[in-house]
C-alpha cells in the first residue's frame, strides 16, 4: 500500500492511464509508482524505463503472471 503525509502533493483522478496492466519487461508509459497486481507489491519507475521481469519476485500460482499497474502518476502535466 502507497501512504503520503501531505495530500497537498496528490490529486484523485478518473484518467485511463490507471486502467490498463503491463507485462513484464513492457516500457512504463508514465514515471510513477505501479503495483503488481498478482502480490501487490509496489516499485517506483521513470517514465520509459522496462518494468522488472517476470523473475523479479516469485508469485504462487493462486496470484497469477506478473502484471503492473499505474497507481500514482508522478509529475503529471495537465493538457
Ligand atoms: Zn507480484
Amino acid at each position: 500500500m502507497a501512504i503520503y503525509k501531505d495530500a497537498s502533493y496528490l490529486q484523485q483522478s478518473s484518467s485511463e492511464a490507471f486502467d490498463q496492466d503491463y507485462g513484464p519487461g513492457a516500457a512504463a508509459p508514465q514515471a510513477g509508482l505501479y503495483r503488481c497486481m498478482g502480490c501487490h507489491r509496489e516499485i517506483g519507475i521513470a517514465a520509459g524505463h522496462a518494468l522488472p521481469p517476470q523473475g523479479h519476485h516469485a508469485h504462487t500460482t493462486s496470484q497469477g503472471s506478473v502484471r503492473w499497474r499505474l497507481i500514482v502518476y508522478a509529475d503529471h502535466k495537465p493538457k
